[in-house]
């Protein structure tokens, strides 16, 4: 006798990404371009902050938002360095990107609502958007060059459609929208009751190309929400610490499922935020730009077709002339040649698979190597 579960929980399957990281950590000798974390650590003075916070046990309850003294340091930082004005009221310090994403969709969906997804996309989307009673419509983008087509987006948007998520540069493909094309998704939008949110968490790790995040369109404000992590500039995955960023009557709303699911980000942890927003995260771009050119550089030679990413640090590479799917395609290079990388599949999009170059100069040359000879056998 075992009583029903939601079956929004029952029915959602676990993370892809996750599981085929793992089947590539368990597979001996194998090289993974799988992780889509920095390989660095977080730096010294961050974590130095964060000991000097427990040492002064500031170990209680913090405001549920985020300390003021944290929001206001984000305000002035996205103003100083991004040109975007958002008041301490207009923040809410979140568990990361992933729960800053939960909270926007848990409270903008209502029953059925629908959402596009520009695909290929981080498939996080897609399950929270269901575990929140709405429905995903994929947009796909893999044949305009990752740019969004105004006519397709049209044609997507119906009486139910609540929102559209924009991830700019873009996890799987690290393509950023240009500015035209933005202003061409905001001529679409502009005029219809469709929020968006910007998921712009790769937006300091930019190589080349001009940066513009729809994040701009301050006319279109009281939609927009903005979501921001520390995870990927600072490397700083394992905290756990992200923010969002909504006009103060949205960002009121917003704070309903963060205050009743998290109550609050922890406290001490909130001195290592504030620490990181001063952190010159230029050599880290030089490093992540170095490889990518290098991995850019040795597919193209090898003759894998791929867009060149203009940030982040994966890239998305068209394996359809080999006539597998994605999953069939990984596994057989994991067990013929040791080398992980991530189905497109897991990103709504077949014939791809996902690179990510996290990883040190000697993995890459020796995971590449690989793939060179496993190519020729194909
Ligand atoms: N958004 C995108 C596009 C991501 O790629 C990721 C993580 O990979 C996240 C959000 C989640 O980031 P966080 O670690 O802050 O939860």
């Amino acid at each position: 006798m075992h009583p029903a579960l939601n079956p929004a929980a029952q029915n959602e399957q676990l993370s892809g990404i996750r599981e085929f990281t793992y089947l590539v950590r368990a597979t001996p000798g194998a090289i993974g371009f799988t992780i889509g974390e920095p390989d660095l650590n977080t730096p010294d003075e961050v974590k130095q902050a964060a000991k000097d916070a427990l040492d002064a046990n500031d170990t209680h309850y913090p405001p549920g938002n985020g300390y003021p003294s944290t929001l206001e340091a984000i305000s002035a930082y996205e103003a100083r360095e991004h040109g975007l004005h958002y008041s301490a009221d207009e923040i809410l310090l979140t568990v990361g990107a992933t729960e800053a994403l939960f909270v926007s969709f848990a409270t903008i969906l209502c029953d059925g609502d629908e959402v596009i997804i520009p695909t290929p996309a981080f498939g996080l989307y897609e399950s929270l958007v269901r575990l929140n009673r709405g429905v995903p419509v994929a947009l796909p983008t893999q044949n305009n060059h990752y740019q969004i087509d105004p006519a397709a987006l049209e044609r997507a948007i119906t009486d139910k459609t609540k929102a559209i998520i924009l991830t700019s540069p873009n996890n799987p493909t690290g393509c950023i929208y240009t500015k035209e094309n933005l202003d061409a998704i905001h001529d679409v939008l502009k005029d219809k009751p469709i929020f968006v949110i910007c998921d712009d968490v790769y937006r300091s790790l930019v190589y080349s190309g001009e940066y513009h995040s729809f994040s701009e369109y301050q006319d279109m404000r009281e939609r927009i929400i903005i979501v921001q992590s520390f995870s990927k500039p600072y490397a700083m995955t394992g905290w756990r610490l992200g923010y969002l960023m909504a006009d103060a009557p949205l960002r009121e709303r917003l704070q309903v499922f963060h205050q009743y699911t998290v109550t609050s980000v922890p406290a001490f942890v909130q001195a290592a935020c504030v620490k990181a927003l001063d952190v010159d995260v230029s050599p880290v771009r030089a490093l992540f730009k170095r490889r990518r050119d290098y991995m850019y550089g040795r597919l193209t030679e090898m003759g894998w077709s791929c867009q060149e990413p203009e940030g982040a640090f994966y890239i998305f590479v068209d394996i359809s002339k080999w006539s597998m799917d994605s999953r069939a395609f990984a596994k057989k290079m994991l067990a013929e040649a040791g080398v992980g990388v991530i189905p497109g599949v897991f990103f709504g999009t077949e014939g791809y698979v996902r690179l990510s170059y996290c990883y040190s100069d000697a993995e890459l040359r020796e995971g590449l190597d690989r793939m060179e000879k496993f190519i020729k056998t194909l």
